[in-house]
């Protein structure tokens, strides 16, 4: 076996820090004069593998502590203390100077022997990509399958912008049903979601159930409570309905956390820091209700009566007269045998808005 040293990192670190923390910053990587044509249109690459040396590693063990959580065993760590000391980290590539390349990610410390850099694309480096291709809720169906609810939570911070309690309670509640119903949903609208809010819990639902505003399968009732009525069609309209029993908690178990909401959120008068703050608060108890059983939140019941909404309709398109647009047939408005649009015919409409839904009239 033959390996060489094709370069070297340069770091502010000279002893390692956590990883976390290195990852976070740039660095350069030097190649040696010998190797450098082989740098040729890398630039092309967002992101490369960089392969290096641990060389201040000594000896290993093959079960060990780990910094977060109990004894593991050594092939499922990243630690540098192993029988062949080598890492490797995918970094962003910033930008190239000559033999230097300068990259933000790299948890190696100055000095580093660097002795492979490859290529890292999405379609050669993600095994699961081709099984995602066919079924676009593949990673969503593992995480229920395997009830990984910490990266659902942080998979609906990604659609929901920030991490509150009441999406991680909507993701409490979808993960649940999902399991009960033992459900895999495609977005045909044979699982609906009957919610009777539109806070922040519906997207955490959105997300995890799948059931969204766009496949129809959001059923919208305007009863403002912070409960879901989940309906199986496959199973003979199975319903489960889950309904916050104890919204008080958040008062209750984090003072602060609602003392800085009602400042922040609804008086709208909190400073910067607050804001910072209510974030940072609002994550931590998100995270901890994802943790949670989900009856120490929820009424469920069993088959509730509910009118199951029909499958969604396909209309023809119109054309309204006054502005040209087309339109669902549904919605067109006749007059004097003319077709119009309801924005063109009418002086008010409803809108679906932070306040339910309202009727809007017009200036
Ligand atoms: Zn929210
Ligand atoms: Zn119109």
């Amino acid at each position: 076996m033959e390996i060489n040293k094709i370069g070297e990192v340069r770091s502010k670190y000279k002893e390692p820090v956590g990883p976390d923390e290195m990852r976070k910053s740039k660095s350069i990587i030097e190649i040696e004069a010998e190797y450098i044509d082989g740098l040729d249109q890398i630039e092309d690459y967002e992101y490369l593998q960089i392969v290096f040396y641990f060389h201040k590693s000594e000896g290993y063990d093959l079960i060990s502590k780990r910094r977060k959580g109990p004894e593991r065993g050594l092939f499922t760590s990243r630690s540098p203390r192993r029988p062949s000391p080598i890492g490797i980290t995918t970094v962003e590539l910033l930008k190239r100077e000559g033999s230097k390349l300068h990259v933000y990610g790299l948890d190696a410390i100055d000095g580093t022997p660097v002795i492979d850099i490859k290529p890292y694309a999405s379609f050669m480096d993600q095994p699961t990509l081709s099984l995602q291709k066919e079924t676009p809720r593949y990673r969503i169906n593992k995480l229920l399958k395997y009830q990984n609810r910490q990266d659902l939570l942080l998979k609906a911070g990604e659609l929901h912008g920030h991490y509150c309690p009441y999406l991680a309670l909507g993701v409490l509640a979808s993960a649940d049903v999902l399991k009960r119903f033992d459900a895999e949903n495609d977005g045909m609208e044979d699982l609906l979601a009957v919610v009777e809010t539109n806070s922040c819990f519906s997207d955490g639902i959105q997300y995890t159930a799948g059931t969204t505003f766009g496949n129809n399968a959001l059923i919208y009732r305007d009863f403002g409570k912070t409960a879901v009525t989940f309906i199986n069609r496959k199973e003979e309209d199975k319903n489960l309905r889950y309904y916050l029993k104890d919204s008080d908690f958040i008062s209750r178990e984090y003072p602060d956390a609602a003392k800085l909401f009602k400042k922040v959120i609804a008086e709208r008068k909190g400073s910067k820091k607050e804001q910072e703050k209510m974030k940072e608060l609002w994550q931590k108890i998100a995270f901890e209700i994802i943790e949670e059983d989900v009856d120490r939140y929820f009424k469920i019941e069993e088959d509730v009566d509910i009118e199951v909404p029909d499958y969604a309709s396909i209309f023809a398109d119109q054309h309204c007269s006054k502005c040209g647009e087309k339109l669902m047939a549904a919605k067109a408005v006749k007059k004097n045998n003319e077709v119009f649009c309801r924005d063109c015919a009418e002086s008010c409409y409803y809108q679906l808005d932070g306040s339910g839904i309202v009727k809007v009239e017009k200036e």
